[in-house]
């Protein structure tokens, strides 16, 4: 990203900003060090004002001002991207606009199951105010304590129940938000159709913040399902992951609500880096698969059938039930804590692919091929959410070797490893970026990968809605 992109705010701008949100709404970047941090330790964030809006009015405010002046606008809500959409990482001249005052639930209506929340709500807090009406918000992932809706939709995440419940996108019915011109689009209302032209909610969802802010969101609500069952798995491959959710599904029908790869290798890391987690599985294996399923009373029963078919055919070597809701959280937390036992463990790359699910065991042999091919001697963990076909390949150094000395004789090595996944992603059909976005971390992937059609409508969008270039100048495209 070029710091030019962003016009350095004049002193009557910032004077303009303070004045619509009053003291409590603002904050000087030296008091905002957690606004700068990224959540993998690889960049800083920079910025010249945190504003803190708690009012609709009050974003469409700041934005018209900065729009006028020409000055970019970095919008944040959690910070647990991982793609430095919400870091300004080479100027000092961006407004960092944080979400984080506009937290409440505005409405739940249970007769149209929807929940109403404002943009810097908190994923979990929402989860919990849905339980407290006896339903759920079934987004979820290992960053629900921190990350918040605004930014969910605005990267259209995705987690662990995509397989059931489809990603970020899925669950929305309406959103409201701040166009870039200043102008508020207010389209919160629960239709479940709505064919009037252009699907604008859909074309913020994913923008990472080039488009507009999203200030609040109706959000499809589910029933919770009476019972729970979850097992962990030792499997001998990727692909018998992927027979054995055919074999499940002929007994739960659509019931799986989540199914995540694990490798042996992770497993071991998560186990040594958090020494209060054990590995249920009294022997080791090459892989394992987290596997949950809900619904109506005698679920649980059923998968244990399944299951039984599973070891008959010799589709899995050994499994564990969680007869517990605190074994079933132990076996989460093993999937949960992965992404920091590898940055622990000093991961110098971590992908965030997807491949056609027919393709997910060719597509991890390959990239295990081809990272060997660059450096025999790295350690690879490969997990995520494989029912969605889509793989996060971690790549740390060798056992006992430091990143940092590791990286330093290897110069290079980032950016070969990097290529060499989306290569073979994209030979296998895949996406480069399948839920964490573009952010300022793969404008130049996107670049090379993308359709030129697709990239190029994307160019044009943008500049239709935002010819001064404010939001979030030098995210997705450059
Ligand atoms: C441990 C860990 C596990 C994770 N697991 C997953 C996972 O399973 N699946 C997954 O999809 N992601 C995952 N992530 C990535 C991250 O949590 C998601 O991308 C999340 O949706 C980001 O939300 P946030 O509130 O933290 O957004 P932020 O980090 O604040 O922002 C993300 C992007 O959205 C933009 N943005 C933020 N708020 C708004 C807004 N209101 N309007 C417009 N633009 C906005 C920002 O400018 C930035 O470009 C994980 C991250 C961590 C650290």
């Amino acid at each position: 990203m070029s710091g030019s992109q962003f016009n350095p705010p004049g002193a009557q701008l910032l004077h303009d900003i303070k004045r619509v949100v009053g003291d409590a709404g603002w904050m000087d970047v030296t008091d905002a060090q957690r606004h700068f941090d990224d959540p993998r330790g690889r960049f800083k964030g920079r910025g010249c004002l945190i504003v803190m809006p708690d009012k609709t009015e009050q974003v469409a405010a700041i934005v018209r001002a900065c729009n006028g002046a020409k000055a970019g606008i970095v919008p944040y809500s959690g910070g647990t991207g991982v793609v430095a959409g919400q870091l300004s990482i080479d100027s000092d001249n961006a407004v960092i606009l944080s979400l984080e005052r506009m937290n409440k639930v505005r409405e739940v209506s249970l007769d149209d199951g929807v929940i109403i929340a404002e943009a810097g709500c908190i994923l979990e807090n929402i989860h919990n105010a849905a339980l407290e009406q006896g339903m759920m918000f079934p987004l979820s992932m290992a960053s629900k304590g921190s990350c918040c809706i605004g930014g969910n939709l605005a990267t259209n995440a995705g987690g662990i129940q995509v397989l059931r419940y489809g990603n970020a996108r899925d669950l929305c019915l309406g959103i409201e938000a701040v166009l870039p011109c200043g102008t508020i689009l207010s389209e919160l209302s629960p239709l479940h159709k709505n064919n009037t032209g252009y699907d604008l909610r859909h074309l913020l969802i994913g923008s990472e913040g080039t488009l507009g802010i999203i200030t609040a969101a109706s959000l499809i609500l589910k029933p919770v399902d009476p019972e729970t069952a979850t097992a962990l798995l030792a499997i001998k491959s990727p692909a018998h992951a992927l027979m054995v959710y055919k074999a499940i599904r002929q007994h739960l029908g659509d019931a799986t609500s989540a199914l995540e790869l694990m490798s042996g290798l992770g497993l071991d890391l998560v186990t040594s880096m958090f020494p209060t987690l054990r590995n249920p599985l009294e022997h080791g294996s090459d892989w394992a698969l987290l596997l949950e399923a809900t619904g109506p009373l005698g679920i649980g029963e059923r998968l244990e059938t399944a299951l039984t078919d599973c070891f008959e055919n010799n589709l899995v070597l050994d499994a564990v039930v969680a007869r517990s809701q605190s074994q079933r959280d132990n076996l989460w937390a093993l999937r949960e804590n992965t992404p920091e036992a590898n940055r622990m463990s000093g991961a110098f790359c971590n992908s965030d692919t997807s491949v056609p699910i027919s393709e997910v065991d060719a597509f991890i042999n390959d990239t295990n091929a081809a990272i060997a091919d660059i450096h025999p001697d790295v350690r690879i963990n490969s997990y995520g959410h494989i029912g969605d076909g889509n793989i996060h390949h971690n790549v740390i150094p060798p056992a006992g070797v430091a990143k940092a000395e590791f990286l330093t004789s290897n110069p290079g090595i980032i950016d070969a490893v990097r290529m060499a996944i989306n290569q073979t992603s994209h030979r296998h059909g895949g996406s480069i970026s399948a839920e964490h976005g573009i952010g300022r971390l793969k404008t130049r992937d996107l670049e090379a990968f993308a359709d030129k059609a697709r990239y190029d409508a994307i160019r044009r969008i943008k500049v239709a809605l935002d010819p001064n270039n404010i939001m979030n100048p030098g995210v997705l495209i450059n």
